[in-house]
């Protein structure tokens, strides 16, 4: 086996299903995250249909430019399934029937009073010199071989098959062909400003952490209501990374200030439901644009009982009036899109639960119902109690399901701040 170390890998996602508009390849990404972790360069990655011809040139030309393959998929039992039969005419490792994997798959099957098709025996056929990576979750094992200087893992597609066959057999085998340099990563969450707002904020710190040893890299991602700065650094310890990671989280809040909502990459959901439980206090919702999707949100994080009382979507001007107490005279006088009713519904919905705290949402998420006065997009969005009444107009872009978005994204905004200046 050879000793040199793994620098840079090519992923080749193997699927005509990826190449329809129905499927992404979501394990490039999971894969990237994971030999990024151990300092193994991405260089390349591709999605190839389920023919031989165009695989077998994605693996030629992955094997000239690249210490390590993955692949993902196509090692199923059908004749769709080109992973194996394509690595052996590659490799010149003609296909041999291995008795321990055939005996696991008529086992898998047994197990589920099953007898095992025919068919599956082409899954116990293996490029001559292939190790086996066991699948716990499903019928097709993966391969492990080395050809020449170069590592080739063939992995099943389903992502629950692959993820723990990666995280439980393949990393620590891979963790020994890589320098020991120590990865260090945070993720830090920013919101209320645009990325390219944050991005001319953070360019000198940019320039500052390439001349620092060791080297912190990062990378801005912007998204609906949010922009992540993920940040990263190697040393040849793991002490020696944080510290310098720490050191650029630092300075990097010092630049954004408030607009920082997470320095380890949690949702703003997890943020606001974290603050609630410190301070010991309940929220009640009424939404009516969102449509129950800042409930949603705030329900995806676990315990979140233990702060939420009572989420209601009040649709229509009816139940606002009826199940929220707003007044029919202020949806008469300033129409139900307002800064009087959105604070009539956040009032009302805490009065209601006897919470501490209420969020009223009202907008126009489009396509119809705008005006000229109040446009689609128009938001308002208000949070009763702790001694703190506040309203804000939004304007918001996008279709339908952006402006859902940025609402509630909004709304969990304004929470965590009310939160962070509570007491
Ligand atoms: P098996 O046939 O045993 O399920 P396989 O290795 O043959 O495994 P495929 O048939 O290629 O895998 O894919 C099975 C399913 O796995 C696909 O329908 C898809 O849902 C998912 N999948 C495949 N490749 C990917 C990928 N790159 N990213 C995300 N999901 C994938």
């Amino acid at each position: 086996m050879r000793s040199t170390f793994i620098d840079t890998a090519t992923i080749i996602a193997v699927g005509s299903e990826l190449l329809t508009p129905y499927r992404a390849d979501s394990n490039s990404l999971f894969l990237t995250g994971r030999l990024n972790d151990l300092a193994i360069e991405v260089q390349g990655k591709v999605i190839v249909g389920d023919d031989q011809k165009m695989l077998a040139v994605a693996i030629e030309r992955g094997l000239n430019d690249a210490d390590l393959i993955v692949m993902t998929g196509g090692l199923g039992p059908t004749d769709d399934d080109i992973t194996r039969d394509t690595l052996a005419t590659v490799l010149n490792a003609p296909l041999v029937e291995r008795q321990e994997i055939l005996s696991l798959i008529q086992a898998r099957f047994a197990a589920h009073k099953l007898k095992m098709p025919e068919i599956n025996r082409r899954q116990a056929l293996v490029p001559r010199g292939a190790e086996i990576i066991s699948n716990g979750h499903g019928t097709a094992p993966g391969l492990w071989l080395e050809w020449r200087e170069r590592v080739i893992i063939a992995l099943p597609g389903p992502p629950r098959e692959l993820e723990p066959m990666f995280d439980g057999q393949v990393l620590k085998r891979l963790a020994l062909r890589v320098p020991s340099l120590r990865l260090a990563r945070r993720v830090v969450g920013v919101s209320g400003r645009a990325e390219s707002q944050v991005e001319e904020q953070v360019r000198p710190l940019y320039a500052r952490w390439k001349e620092r040893d060791p080297v912190v890299r990062a990378t801005i991602l912007g998204s609906l209501g949010q922009v992540e700065l993920h940040l990263s650094t190697r040393a040849s310890n793991l002490r020696e990374a944080e510290i310098s990671l720490n050191l650029a989280v630092e300075e990097l809040v010092g630049a954004l200030g408030r607009d920082v909502y997470t320095t380890e990459g949690l949702p703003l959901e997890q943020v606001v439901g974290t603050r609630l439980r410190s301070h010991g206090l309940r929220v009640a919702l009424a939404e009516s644009c969102t449509g129950g999707l800042l409930a949603s949100r705030l329900t995806d994080v676990p315990g979140s009982s233990a702060y939420l009382d009572l989420a209601v979507v009040t649709y229509s001007n009816l139940e606002k009036i009826n199940l929220l107490g707003v007044p029919v005279a202020l949806i008469e006088t300033h129409g139900a899109v307002s800064e009087a009713v959105a604070l009539a519904m956040a009032s009302g919905v805490a009065a209601r639960a006897k919470a501490d705290i209420g969020v009223g949402v009202t907008g126009i998420a489009g396509p119809a119902g705008g005006t000229t006065a109040k446009p689609v997009g128009t938001v308002f969005i208000a949070v009763a109690g702790v001694g703190v009444e506040l309203v804000k107009l939004f304007a918001f872009r996008g279709e339908r399901d952006m402006v859902k978005h940025q609402a509630s994204q909004a709304a969990l905004d304004m929470l965590r701040r009310i939160l962070d200046d509570h007491e």
